[in-house]
Parts: C-alpha cells; structure tokens; sequence
C-alpha cells in the first residue's frame, strides 16, 4: 500500500516510511492512496477467528510490502499477548439492544493500549531493519503518556522522553509512568502546566540543532499505524454480532477522531455498519462540526472525561480529505484558513459525505453521571466517564431496534475512581495486574519549566541516529 498526504505536498510513502514519519512533511496526515476492500465472503470467512488472525486478515493489505504476513502475525502475537483477557476486546451485553466493548484490557487499563503496543514493536522491526534509532518525545496530562512508555519500555533502538507537568497528573497516572523501569525510559516532571511542557516538545522538532542529531519522533494518533490497528476491533464486535448479514453500530467517546475514523475505515472496507456515533462531552467541536457545518475552536472546559477535553481534532482532516474529493491542495487551503482563524466551515461535500455514516451527540456532566448510573444500576456494568459518553450517545441516537448499538469502553472504570464513584456509589478496584502500583518504586528527572534545560537532558540521553 502507498500512503499519500491529506495535502498534496508531500511525497507518496510507503507503510514502513508512515509509520516512522508520523506527520507528513507538508503538515498532513497520511492516509492510504485507496482502501483495499473485502467482499461479504471474504468476511463471513473471519468468523470466528482468533484476535490475533483476525488481525493479521484486516492489516494486511496495508502493511504489504513492508511487513510479510508472518512478521504481522509475529508482531500481534507478541503486541496481544500482553492484554489479561483472551479475547483482546471482548463484547459484554447491557440490554437487547446496547452492547459493550471492553477495549481496556491492555497493560495501562486505556484502549490506546491496543494501537500502541502494536506501534512499539513496529518501530523495533523497522529500526532493526534499517539500523537506525528513534528519540520518542512526548507531553502528557495522564493516558497517553503511560500507554506510550508501556509500549516502549524495554524496546531496542527507541529511546522515550515524557513530560509531565509536576503535581499536576494524579498519582496513579503518574506512577503508571514512573514506575516503568527500563534503560530507555526517561520520565520529567516540569515545573508548569501541561501546555508549558507541550510547547517545548513542539519546539525540540523544529530545533535543528535537535533533529540534526536525532530522529525524533512522536506517538500520538496522527500515526496511521495507531489507526490501522483500531480497526481491528470494529470488525471483531461486528463478526460477533451477525456482520457480515446483519448491521451494526458504534458509538465512540471521542476527542481526537482517531477511533472513531477507525471505524469509519473497517466501513470503507466492506463491513456493514449502519451508523457510527461520535460522542462528546461539553468540548463539543466535532458535534458543531457535524451537526450545522461549523468547525470552530473554543476554549477548554476541564471535564471528568479529560481524554475528550479537546479542541481540535487532528484526525478529522482525514475524514474531510476522504469526503471532500481527496483535493489536497485544495484542503491544504482550508486548513491553513483553520490554523489562521480557528474556525470554518465544512463543504456541502464534506458535510454531506460525512452525515452517510455520521452521528453526533453531546453529553453534560449530569448525562454522564446517568449513564454511568443506569450501567451500574440496571446491567451490573461499571462504566469509566468516557465510556459513560459513548453510553449516553447511543441511547439517544435513535437507532433502528433490530441493529446492535456497540459502545466503545475506551478507559477501564479503575482510572477514574473518584467519578465513578460519585455516580455509582461504588469505588472500582484496580485490576490485580496493575495492583502493587503504589509499592513500586518510582524514577523521574525533575526539570525547570525551561527549553534548554530540558534539551540538554535529551541530548546527553539519547542515542543519536544513522
Ligand atoms: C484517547 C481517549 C479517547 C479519545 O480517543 P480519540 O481517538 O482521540 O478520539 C477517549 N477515551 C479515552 C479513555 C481515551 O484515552
């Protein structure tokens, strides 16, 4: 598969080339030049396999060349075997319509676990093959930080910096990274806040001096890899629910677009969803967006959902691309417009393609806090607060009964104790396999909220690149 930029300018890639690249040189996101499709028997052939098979069917043709069929299996059987449960992403049921998808079964309780420990030994093969090395640097308020440092922990060739603002992540978040001891694990409390350490992360990549040296390189989910990966899971509930004769639809705690444009793909290459849900919380960019045309950017408002507390969603450029025409330069344009301002609007073509698959609904503190409860109180289900929005959506989607509504449970309920708590009566334990958190010891370098002082540290760590 060759994987082109959503604005024209750069040059076309292959899988290896998107997965070490990240973002694309002319400030795009890659996306595959078609989607490979499968035919409905093609798809009633994937009932019934494992994870794992399933995987390696649903990713193969957009890892070709780069990766051959056994190294993908290779990859996922190592990357899958890490989840506690033997399904990966297995279905629980609330009622006779609304169903669950525990995606949280990962090493750091979240569903990026499910992308990311796939990305980590990506970039291991890939290293190895190419012997050369990578400088992972990231910024974190919680989730992200810990599924990346849990991805890398131990990996040859990658070395990862994470940032954290000191005294401000909480204590289970921050042990999840701290306690990661591994040689190429570097852990930094700042002095600031959240947005003082993710300006200097940006600044490190446009710092020749840095860059010069090291090739550094980012995990967040404008990573097509990280994408591809989600995909998998759509087809995996869907088979299990009757796809490829019956319909189904999911309902996506959203903050990024990076999970639910996932599904948005498995719907490109033939499975039969009906709709697909994009929750949000009161950070309701993408809500506007679908629902009047208008994409503009407000200010944050903190929510007990910080996952989905956004204001811009990177990923959503790849779904305009795909409905817009795929017109690079002409999107490069409305982009750019975007950065300038922080608002437009979406064409009739882009609005009018996204509403064929797209829903969107908003959820208030109070809507969550019911979810939350109706979960616990008449399913047995303890939901974490995103999940609680994705709940919330598909209740209110207003879905044909005879189609199967799947939400997505992209945080295990434990990472949110408090929340739930508060809603539930009821305080989740941590799973036993991340119980003796607070008895581990923790290591992290402690950094004055300055540039220079923080690439210094960088430097004298880091390994330097072919
Ligand atoms: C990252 C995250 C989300 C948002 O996913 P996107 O792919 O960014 O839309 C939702 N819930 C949880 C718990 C997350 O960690």
């Amino acid at each position: 598969m060759e994987y082109i930029s959503t604005r024209g300018g750069a040059s076309a890639l292959d899988f290896e080339g998107v997965t070490l690249a990240g973002l694309a040189s002319d400030g795009g996101l890659y996306v595959p030049r078609e989607w490979p499709r499968f035919s409905e028997a093609e798809i009633a052939a994937m009932r019934g396999l494992s994870y794992v098979e399933l995987a390696v069917r649903v990713m193969l043709p957009f890892v070709t060349p780069s990766l051959t069929e056994d190294d993908l299996r290779d990859l996922c059987t190592r990357a899958y075997g890490r989840f506690a449960h033997e399904g990966v992403t297995p279905l629980t049921q609330f009622d006779q319509q609304q169903w669950l998808l525990e995606l949280f079964h990962g090493p750091t309780l979240a569903f990026k676990d499910v992308a990311l420990q796939l990305l980590g030994r990506l970039f291991e093969h890939f290293l190895k093959q190419r012997d050369d090395h990578l400088t992972i640097v990231g910024a974190t308020s919680g989730d992200t930080g810990s599924a990346a440092i849990d991805a890398v922990a131990g990996r040859e060739r990658v070395d990862i910096f994470m940032l954290h603002p000191k005294g401000r992540v909480s204590d289970v978040q921050r042990r999840q990274m701290t306690t990661v001891r591994a040689p190429n694990v570097h852990n930094i409390a700042i002095e600031g806040s959240f947005d003082d350490a993710q300006a200097m992360v940006k600044r490190m990549f446009v710092d020749d001096a840095m860059t010069g040296r090291f090739r550094i390189s980012a995990v967040n989910s404008i990573n097509w890899a990280r994408l591809m990966a989600q995909v998998v899971y759509y087809f995996a509930a869907a088979l299990q629910l009757g796809a490829p004769e019956r319909k189904v639809a999911f309902s996506v705690p959203t903050g990024n677009f990076g999970d639910v444009f996932a599904g948005y793909v498995a719907a490109k290459m033939g499975l039969p969803v009906e709709r697909l849900i994009v929750a949000t919380n009161v950070n309701d960019i993408l809500h506007r967006a679908l629902s009047t045309g208008d994409y503009s950017a407000g200010t944050v408002t903190p929510t007990a959902a910080p996952s989905m507390d956004i204001q811009v969603s990177s990923n959503f450029e790849r779904l305009l691309f795909d409905c817009g025409g795929r017109d690079g330069l002409a999107l490069a344009e409305q982009m750019h417009g975007f950065e300038a301002t922080k608002a437009m609007q979406l064409t009739n073509a882009q609005r009018e393609g996204a509403a064929a698959l797209f829903t969107s609904a908003r959820a208030d503190a109070d809507a969550m806090i019911n979810a939350m409860s109706w979960a616990a109180q008449k399913c047995g289900e303890v939901i974490d607060p995103h999940t609680a929005i994705g709940l919330h959506a598909a209740r209110e989607a207003g879905i044909d009964p005879a189609v199967p509504v799947v939400t997505l449970a992209t945080a295990h309920p434990a990472k949110f104790p408090d929340a739930v708590e508060r809603a539930t009566g009821t305080r989740p334990p941590l799973p036993s396999r991340v119980g003796d958190l607070f008895q581990r010891e923790e290591s992290y370098a402690e950094l004055p909220g300055d540039y220079d002082a923080v690439a210094a540290y960088v430097a004298e760590h880091a390994t330097e690149s072919a």
